[in-house]
């Protein structure tokens, strides 16, 4: 249980507000989500304290009897949940497990090829202001500017002219089913690697309800703590062998030292958790909440993005209200809803301000909101931005009165059963 024994007065003091926090918000960022008790104890356990250079029994240091168990665990877990012939779970965090792919099998100024961050990619899919962007050479494919879906031709004719040597599929906002089998023709007609970052929608594919790109991707990429519901972290998958020894190099010694051996074993603990019925029956609940909040939404004069979603992510268009993402981001939260202001697709805002905010239900699903409740908090999110929309101030008393009503749900739905 997240119950907090630091002695240090100070930080114990403001993990217990967060904790208030997490515990009296309704949390919409679609990139996080709330870890088990166990999750929890596992990366607070003393494997905190060893050195486990190299990988289960291949070690740079002496003492890893027992990390070696947790890390082969973690391993044959992650494998299981995906159908996939090798894995390696090291990684700190995506980012990290994104270097690594590009340092296994690119070489500074290779071209490579996402999705841009301004239509749902990733930072690290080539954005200049990251390494991907500035040691390789970047080209981006885009949404349709009508059905905001990946058109699979224009991705084809846009690889058959630049010819990479990495396309990158997945994304961070993107709400619908990416063809990856479809992406994998591409690759091999181009002669290049398919690297699938699956961040987003990990969870709901190890669940069964979004498609599973192991089996057509050469390398597979993701975080552990978004619908996968474990610690921060990232993994690495793949079938192929030869490239899973050139990315267990690239991850040790490539891209980094020790690895953390308490979030390794909080990760086997949640991929532990993820091949549990419950997880699937979690999975599902996720993608129907998320069309309910997107319903509502939509019907209460919003846009969404796509005009609806297939995983746990909701893209909504303020622009039909005349409100921006910050200023919509910023008086959710002061009604108790945490969310994300973000770019929509040709966005005519700045990414700072942005038409658009984006927002998930793997959280308020772990904590057992259902379409009712995620119907309630449509209603409520509208019910704000209708007031920015008359007033971009906000209304301080609509405020208050959702705060109210956010405030009494959370109480219903205790993030821990125990506080700490
Ligand atoms: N890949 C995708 C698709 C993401 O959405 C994210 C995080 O938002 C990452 C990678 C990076 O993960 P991390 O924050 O753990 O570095």
């Amino acid at each position: 249980l997240p119950k907090t024994r630091i002695g240090d007065a100070e930080i114990a003091s403001a993990v217990a507000e967060e904790l208030d926090r997490q515990q009296s918000q309704i949390e919409l960022i679609a990139s996080e989500n709330i870890v088990s008790a166990d999750v929890m104890a596992a990366q607070g356990s003393v494997l905190t304290n060893k050195y486990a250079e190299g990988y289960p029994g291949k070690r740079y240091y002496g003492g890893c009897e027992f990390v070696d168990k947790v890390e082969t665990v973690a391993i044959e877990r992650l494998k299981q949940l995906f159908g996939a012939g090798f894995a390696n779970v090291q990684p700190h965090s995506g980012a990290q497990a994104n270097q690594a792919v590009f340092l296994a099998l690119l070489q500074p100024g290779d071209r490579i090829m996402g999705l841009n961050l301004a239509h749902g990619g990733h930072l690290t899919h080539g954005s200049p202001v990251t390494m991907s962007g500035k040691w390789f050479d970047v080209v981006s494919y885009e949404v349709d500017a009508d059905s905001h879906l990946i058109d699979m031709e224009k991705v084809r004719e846009k690889a058959l002219e630049t010819k990479p040597k990495l396309i990158v599929a997945g994304a961070s906002a993107y709400p619908r089913k990416i063809d990856f089998e479809g992406f994998r023709k591409i690759a091999d007609e181009v002669g290049a690697y398919l690297m699938v970052d699956m961040a987003h929608y990990a969870g709901l594919i190890a669940g069964g309800h979004y498609p599973n790109p192991v089996p057509h991707a050469h390398v597979v990429t993701s975080t552990t703590h978004k619908t996968l519901r474990g610690p921060r972290g990232g993994v690495i998958l793949t079938n192929d062998e030869a490239l899973a020894k050139k990315l267990n190099s690239a991850v040790f010694p490539g891209n980094q030292g020790g690895p953390l051996m308490h979030v390794i074993a909080a990760k086997a603990v949640a991929f532990g958790e993820a091949l549990q019925p419950s997880f699937t029956e979690y999975g599902a609940q996720v993608i129907e909440n998320a069309r309910a909040l997107a319903d509502v939404l939509q019907v209460g004069g919003l846009g969404i993005v796509s005009g609806g979603t297939d995983c746990h992510m909701v893209l909504v268009d303020l622009q039909p209200k005349g409100v921006t993402g910050k200023v919509a981001e910023i008086a959710l939260e002061r009604a108790g809803l945490t969310c994300n202001k973000n770019s929509i697709p040709n966005d005519p805002q700045k990414p700072f301000v942005t038409s658009g905010i984006r927002l998930g239900t793997s959280a308020g699903t772990t904590r057992g909101f259902k379409e009712a409740e995620f119907e309630l908090i449509g209603s409520l999110i509208l019910k704000v931005i209708d007031a920015l929309s008359l007033n971009p101030e906000g209304d301080a008393e609509v405020e208050a009165a959702v705060r109210e009503e956010v405030r009494a749900l959370c109480d219903s739905f205790p993030i821990y059963s125990v506080e700490g």
